[in-house]
């Protein structure tokens, strides 16, 4: 008995077979081996989201796929995957928990001045048409105060 995982329990990465990951490491890993390889057409096991390959290979992989029995009984899929993995959705489903970033609020600063009837400024137009575009600004600011 030792104390070292065996072996055995460790994955080999889908993505470079040099790669050798502890499960529970493993979408940890794919997310960010993801990103390394962008070109990568790699598709999900419908059995378990860790089993990512080719779509060609994902077609014998489903047939042997050693999560397929406990879900089929369920569920008897009848397509496969898409056939394009869509990249932003794998990144966003798999980056739970490791090294989770705060959620970025979204800001829509036109939205904003419209709002807040800030007076915007016309970035890189020419002095005069600034001047133009200040002056109406400040004419619909008058005017929506006057209400
Ligand atoms: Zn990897
Ligand atoms: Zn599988």
């Amino acid at each position: 008995m030792s104390a070292l995982p065996n072996v055995e329990e460790y994955v080999i990465c889908p993505y470079d077979s040099a790669h050798r990951i502890l499960p529970v490491r493993l979408t940890y890993h794919l997310t960010r081996c993801a990103k390394n390889f962008p070109s990568a057409k790699l598709v999900r096991c419908p059995y378990n989201s860790t089993h990512l390959h080719s779509v060609a290979n994902m077609q014998n992989h489903i047939i042997e796929c050693p999560n397929r029995s406990a879900a089929e009984r369920f569920n008897l899929p009848d397509v496969l995957p898409p056939v394009e993995p869509r990249a932003r959705e794998f990144l966003i489903e798999s980056a739970e928990d490791w090294d989770a970033e705060p959620p970025v609020q979204t800001y829509n600063p036109a939205a904003h001045c419209e709002k807040e009837l800030i007076i915007r400024n016309l970035q890189g137009a020419p002095p005069a048409a600034r001047r133009a575009f200040r002056e109406s600004e400040r004419r619909r600011f008058r005017e929506k105060n006057q209400f």
